[in-house]
């Protein structure tokens, strides 16, 4: 079903107690006005994400690797978490059991005040040396010099992100699998459903009988399994649904 009206049976779930499951992807990052690879503008004008999203690549040229993420990095520190980081904190801050799994590097979920979260594909502000594992968090914008070396070992730091050709993190998509498996409500928010493994948490959503909502502006190969579609921004529709829920959005940190 597409609709821009939730169903009675979506708020009175959202109303309820029942463990819920949100995914976001890149689409819920869009809308605070990060570039994703798919625009193919912005800073990822004229890159290849194989040039710089690959072991391989990271291999060959680590200074060239690390001044796109640098650039990453100083992009997600100017923009701001969006209505739709704001009401997945608010939907945690009910208290419920709640889990985050978002497939985003950029930070702005935790900034919203979400605290209960998996990042799938790591994230921009941490960094992992490649000589000894130590991983650290780095919140500064800029890094200099370029590339980061390991304050410990002096081996050189890579960005603490999932690249192409690479696993997910086992235990952190271990815990969204079984979060998927037990949650009575799952949203699937702005992503395109077409990276896997992530997108076949939602599947398993539905195949253990979840409720399982998918929000974004266009159908996606997914839609038609959703229990519910609802189009549009998620910063639009995620507010829209907490109020019609009589869930407050200023409940999260
Ligand atoms: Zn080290």
């Amino acid at each position: 079903m597409t609709s821009i009206v939730p169903s009675a049976r979506l708020v009175g779930l959202l109303q309820g107690r029942g463990p819920v499951l949100v995914l976001t992807g890149a689409g819920v990052s869009q809308e605070s006005g990060i570039a994703t690879f798919r625009d193919a503008s912005g800073i990822w004008e004229g890159i290849d994400p194989m040039q710089v999203a690959t072991p391989r690549a990271f291999a060959a040229d680590p200074e060239f690797v690390w001044r796109f993420y640098d650039a990453r990095r100083a992009q997600a520190a100017t923009v701001e978490p969006n209505p739709a980081h704001h009401a997945v904190a608010a939907i945690e801050a009910t208290g419920r059991t709640f889990l985050l799994a978002t497939q985003n590097v950029d930070g702005l979920h935790e900034r919203a005040g979400s605290r209960s979260l998996v990042r799938l594909h790591g994230s921009l502000w941490r960094l992992r040396c490649t000589r000894c594992g130590d991983e650290h968090e780095d919140l500064r914008p800029k890094l200099a010099p370029l590339p980061p070396h390991c304050a410990a070992c002096g081996g050189m730091l890579r960005p603490g992100v999932v690249w192409f050709e690479e696993p997910l993190p086992m235990i952190e998509f271990a815990r969204a699998e079984r979060a998927a498996r037990e949650a009575e409500l799952v949203f699937v928010v702005g992503t395109s459903s077409l990276v896997y493994p992530a997108a076949s948490l939602q599947t398993v959503g539905v195949s253990s009988g979840g409720y399982v909502v998918e929000i974004n502006p266009v159908r996606t190969p997914f839609s038609d399994d959703a229990s519910e579609h609802l189009s549009g921004p998620a910063g639009v529709v995620l507010p829209a649904l907490l109020k019609a829920a009589g869930i407050p959005m200023d409940r999260a940190a």
